[in-house]
């Protein structure tokens, strides 16, 4: 979507000029590249529903794009490339290099940054629109209808909020600012009053689209209202916010589509905006949080019951590489729950290693793989798959994983926390309650690998770590991995 939008930002003449008259050979090219792109748009969103067909639906859409790009580029209103192949150049210099480089784990960041951009390149078309409107050229000013100036005012306000929220995101996540919610009192009513403020802008735009103050109003405010409604969501919530503003980014190119008559934009942004919106609700769902607690609520805020406690009063237990391979080896089922850590550690093909030996040694293994578990949804059935662990092994469903569990001879917990906190359901004054969780301590045995006594990503302790059955292994999640297939392979070599 960015590329499209940064791409209609060099056509100077709006595309419904040039559909007023008969369609030439040309337009009909062009529109049957937009019909193919927005085909293979929607047949590539049908196959990101199902895991098996991920790669194909990333393929189809990729597809789409590389023809609404071609059809963009045979544009009649086009009076020269050079910008725009300066343009593409630069891009590619940027994004294909930053692409390659970003590590899973930096993905949200990744993905708040780049959003950013597209939202750049959708607010600027809508400034070039406004300008273009009200310009005099050869004594002819084209002004704008109420319609037009309603879609380039919300492409505008969408647009500007989704590139300063973007960056606040982005800065949030790198650390380059605190990740704690900034509050102040009266934030709600004071952020509620700037979106009225907009909202009636941008009704009188639309009522009089020659009122210039009224653009820019809204222009202004969407810049502020990104800063100002970002600053109050903790670190912990930025995916759910980054999901959000997709879909915000979505709308704007939507609107965008709708301000210069271009359909492919109008299909691809209802489609990004949709979206982007589902995903932040089935986000908030497997978090147990309201969109409302998650934009108003300041989640992360609040010190955790064990750190008003004083801290947790029992010490873990530790167990030794080799007396857990011992275990693992003759366990009849394994249920593995891997989390962050083992994104960060890039644990997962020592981890099928180690999948591999106990199923070889007659164990089963499962994983029980929660939405929320990582840093973005599908995290971590997007690692275990690139290390060719078969989908058929994965239980996607907490309940589901729960039942699995309770029969369970060990459960491994790897670089997971916050996913298998029994406070979710037994301490009413966590942040965590209410979400749904696994509970790996109803099987026999919990090995917990993490390198120390660190917190979650919601910042509070977990009582799992001190509860009967569980044992710890610390270490980074790849060593700690390595040294159980280590053991496992001498135990084969000891008989
Ligand atoms: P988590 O609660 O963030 O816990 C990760 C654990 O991994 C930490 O306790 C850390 O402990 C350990 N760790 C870190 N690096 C490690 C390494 N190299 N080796 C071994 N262990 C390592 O992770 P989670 O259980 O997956 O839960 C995800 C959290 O993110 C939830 O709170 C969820 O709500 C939030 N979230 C997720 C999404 C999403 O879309 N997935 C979106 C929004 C929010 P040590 O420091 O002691 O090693």
């Amino acid at each position: 979507m960015s590329v499209l939008a940064s791409l209609f930002a060099a056509i100077p003449v709006p595309a419904a000029e040039t559909l007023g008259g008969p369609l030439t050979t040309r337009d009909w090219i062009v529109q049957g590249a937009y019909l193919a792109a927005s085909i293979l748009f929607i047949l590539g969103l049908r196959s990101l529903t199902k895991p098996t067909q991920a790669r194909l639906g990333m393929q189809q859409a990729a597809f789409g794009m590389l023809f609404a790009v071609i059809g963009t580029l045979l544009h009649s209103g086009i009076i020269t490339y050079t910008w725009i192949i300066a343009g593409l150049i630069l891009g590619a210099l940027i994004g294909y290099p930053m692409a390659m480089k970003v590590a899973m784990t930096s993905m949200p960041q990744f993905v708040a940054f780049s959003h950013a951009f597209g939202a750049i390149a959708a607010t600027l078309v809508g400034v070039v629109e406004y300008r273009h409107a009200f310009e005099m050229v050869n004594g002819v000013m084209p002004g704008m209808n109420h319609g037009i100036a309603f879609a380039v005012g919300f492409e505008v306000l969408f647009g500007a909020l989704t590139v300063t929220g973007s960056f606040m995101a982005f800065g949030k996540l790198q650390e380059l600012i605190t990740g704690r919610p900034i509050t102040f009192p009266g934030q709600n009513a004071f952020n509620i009053t700037l979106i009225a403020v907009a909202l009636l802008s941008l009704g009188v735009l639309t009522y009089d689209p020659t009122q210039a103050w009224a653009f820019y109003t809204v222009l202004g405010l969407g810049l502020f209202l990104g800063v100002s409604m970002v600053l109050p969501i903790g670190g912990g919530d930025m995916p759910v916010v980054i999901s959000l503003l997709n879909s915000y980014a979505g709308l704007a190119a939507s609107a965008t589509g709708f301000a210069i008559g271009n359909n492919v934009l109008i299909i691809a942004g209802a489609l990004e905006g949709a979206g982007g919106f589902i995903l932040s609700i089935i986000m908030s769902k497997a978090m147990n949080r309201s969109f409302a607690n998650i934009i108003f609520g300041a989640f992360g805020s609040a010190p955790s019951a064990a750190a008003k406690a004083g801290g947790p009063v029992k010490e873990p237990k530790t167990i030794t590489s080799e007396d857990a391979a011992t275990q693992l080896a003759y366990a009849g089922s394994v249920v593995i729950v891997p989390g962050y850590g083992m994104a960060v550690a890039q644990a997962q093909h020592t981890c099928r290693e180690l999948h591999e030996l106990i199923q070889k040694k007659g164990g089963q293994v499962t994983y029980a793989i929660h939405p929320v578990a990582g840093r973005m949804p599908g995290h971590l059935n997007v690692i275990l798959s690139e290390a060719g662990i078969d989908y058929g092994a994965l239980l996607t469903d907490v309940d589901d994983a729960n039942r699995v569990l309770q029969t369970a001879d060990v459960a491994v917990i790897i670089g997971a926390n916050d996913i298998v906190n029994p406070d979710a359901e037994e301490d009413k004054s966590s942040p965590l309650f209410g979400m749904p969780i696994f509970r790996p301590w109803t099987a026999k045995t919990v090995f917990v690998v993490k390198r120390g006594k660190g917190t979650g990503f919601s910042g509070v302790e977990n009582p799992l770590f001190t509860k009967d059955n569980t044992l710890m292994i610390y270490g980074d999640a790849k060593g700690v991995l390595g040294n159980l297939v280590k053991e496992i392979k001498a135990l084969d070599e000891g008989h």
